[in-house]
């Protein structure tokens, strides 16, 4: 089967000379939802930012980034980047509109869709996401969890066949992450998500990478590899609790 993303050697570095990328190599199949774990400055953002051609050097152009098999250039950057849907970290950087309506509208009115489809777009993924009747109010008033959901909902009114995610319950509280999190179990097309929530990985994802210092520096099954407490440590991370039972040797 064609895998939905395909990362094969990539490398990156900034303009400054950061390497933030050494020959990352990965695949993941459709409908699989993957776990990126890795410490601060690992390079996650980084790899998500190439998924769909978001950084200024890239796309490549030498096949390095492959999304349902097709290489990540500058003539097909348009139609890929369809495919993708991105979550930032932050949303304060996703959402700049006076209303909500108008955030959730801007993926699909950049797709040249009609207005009534706009329309029924913006309804159905705020429904998706439980913010019906939420059309009117004004984003930078929302709570952390709202704020979320609603760019949550404006990536999945472009309806992308992919979802890639940078940290997606990072600053909310308890609750709001189980909501974003049953929201993401619901969601059934392949995810990557970037995250240092390792219950979440545990609860969602069925395989993990390890980013560490720009390589994968592992990869496999999520209850193995996050229960191997040595490996772990080695690159700044730590077995989740929910998983104190389980001993991989
Ligand atoms: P992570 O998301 O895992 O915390 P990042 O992808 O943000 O890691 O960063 C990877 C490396 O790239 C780090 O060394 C970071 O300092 C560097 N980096 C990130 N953004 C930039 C940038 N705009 N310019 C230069 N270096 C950067």
């Amino acid at each position: 089967m064609t895998p939905a993303i395909e990362v094969r050697d990539l490398t990156f570095r900034y303009a400054d000379g950061t390497e933030a990328l050494r020959g990352v190599s990965f695949a993941v199949s459709p409908g699989e939802c993957v776990g990126l774990i890795g410490p601060n400055g690992a390079g996650k953002s980084t790899l998500l930012l190439h998924l769909n051609g978001l950084l200024p050097e890239s796309p490549s152009g030498d096949g390095a980034v492959r999304v349902s098999g097709e290489p990540l250039t500058t003539g097909n950057l348009h139609t890929v980047r369809r495919q993708v849907g991105l979550l930032f970290q932050d949303p304060n950087d996703q959402l700049f509109c006076p209303t909500v309506f108008d955030d959730v509208a801007f993926g699909p009115q950049q797709l040249g869709l009609s207005k009534e489809e706009v329309s029924r777009r913006v309804r159905e993924s705020l429904s998706q996401v439980d913010l019906q009747g939420f059309e009117k109010r004004a984003p930078h008033h929302l709570s952390g969890g709202e704020k979320r959901r609603v760019c949550m909902a404006g990536v999945l009114a472009c309806e992308p066949t992919i979802l890639v995610l940078d940290e997606p319950t990072s600053s909310l509280d308890p609750y709001s992450r189980r909501e974003l999190k049953e929201l993401l179990r619901r969601i059934p097309i392949t995810k990557l998500i970037a995250t240092h929530d390792l219950e979440l990985v545990v609860e969602l994802c069925s395989r993990v990478l390890v980013l560490d210092n720009g390589t994968i520096v592992a990869q496999g099954p999520t209850t193995p590899l996050l229960s191997d407490e040595e490996l772990m440590l080695r690159h700044k991370l730590e077995k989740p609790h929910i998983l104190r039972h389980i001993h991989p040797h």
